[in-house]
């Protein structure tokens, strides 16, 4: 505040200096044109017009000195603004705003081979595509483990505990830069930022899921909505109106694809409601029961479902269906 401050007092001290060289013309009175001749009206024009180039070259050069004051300042209060708009919790030091991380080969490879299986199945497997009511569940199930893994990440304690530490930092850092670190990043980066808790849960997977064809289509419905499908309804929620494609608008007024209103709710302090971030479909059953849920028990909820979900959901499905 001391630079901003200073700023000010500058400016509002040259103020009277510069407003002082500034002509005002104050009691000078022209006399009558008529009663002189032709020389004298001459002589006036000349003293007019003399006048007034004076007047605007004093005002440009109150222009330009204020202009050096604040160009001057301008760095200061910007430095100043950054570090207390990143300043969101009590106590932790302000966050910086995210730098640009590049992405890797083997992100890229992932995400080939992601898709590239998916496209595979489409094409040449069709009778392994899952059903719509397996897709339509992941996709709520989807929304529901964003705001868990959204719960569990954002508590302040999380950024104390070694290995989830720098992805809390992520997650509160969001916070304070919301456009930067979404639209500022780039959605490719967004994915590329998944692709860790991807192999941490085909780890999973493959210790301790049934290895059938419904286990891997619970599995790859899990990665599309959890993951990929979380990421790109966040980036579009932090899109101005007019900047967004017509079909994300349109998704996003039908709610299945997180409206930006709705997820602007979570960026009020205290950061704990609408956590959502894949259509906040969800958000009605996730308030009331995460809103104010302590770190450990959310954390232990993250990594039980993460374990065992696909059992759980597998033993579901075939149960009622
Ligand atoms: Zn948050
Ligand atoms: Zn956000």
């Amino acid at each position: 505040m001391q630079a901003a401050e200073s700023g000010v007092l500058a400016t509002s001290r040259q103020l009277p200096a510069l407003h002082s060289r500034v002509p005002v013309g104050k009691g000078s009175k022209l006399p009558q044109l008529s009663a002189v001749g032709a020389e004298s009206r001459k002589a006036w024009y000349v003293l007019a017009a003399g006048l007034c180039a004076k007047g605007c070259g004093s005002q440009w050069r109150r222009r330009t000195t204020l202009r050096a004051v604040l160009q001057q300042e301008a760095p200061l209060q910007t430095r100043e603004r950054r570090s207390e708009r990143g300043k969101v919790l009590p106590n932790h030091d302000a966050f910086p705003p995210p730098p640009k991380v590049p992405t890797t080969w083997w992100q890229l490879l992932h995400h080939l081979l992601f898709f590239g299986l998916g496209l595979w199945t489409v094409l040449f497997e069709p009778s392994w595509v899952p059903d719509w009511k397996l897709t339509f569940f992941m996709y709520l199930y989807g929304d529901f483990m964003s705001a868990l893994l959204h719960r569990t990440f954002d508590h302040e304690e999380c950024l104390k505990v070694p290995a989830l530490d720098f992805v809390a930092y992520g997650f509160q850092m969001h916070h304070a830069w919301p456009m930067e670190s979404t639209r500022g990043v780039g959605l490719y980066r967004l994915f590329c930022d998944t692709v860790r808790i991807q192999w941490i849960l085909l780890v999973c997977f493959a210790a301790l899921s049934n290895h059938t064809l419904l286990a891997a289509q619970i599995l790859y419905l899990k990665l599309l909505f959890g993951a990929y499908g979380s990421a790109v309804g966040h980036f579009y929620a932090h899109f101005p109106e007019g900047t967004r494609p017509f079909a994300v608008r349109v998704l996003q007024r039908l709610h299945l694809l997180l409206p930006p209103q709705h997820h602007a709710v979570h960026h009020r302090e205290p950061y704990n409601e609408n956590l959502t971030s894949v259509s906040g479909l969800t958000d009605f059953i996730v308030n009331p029961l995460l809103k104010d849920c302590p770190f450990l028990p959310a954390l232990l909820t993250l990594l039980g479902l993460s374990m065992f979900d696909i059992r759980l959901i597998e033993g579901l499905y075939t149960g009622l269906f």
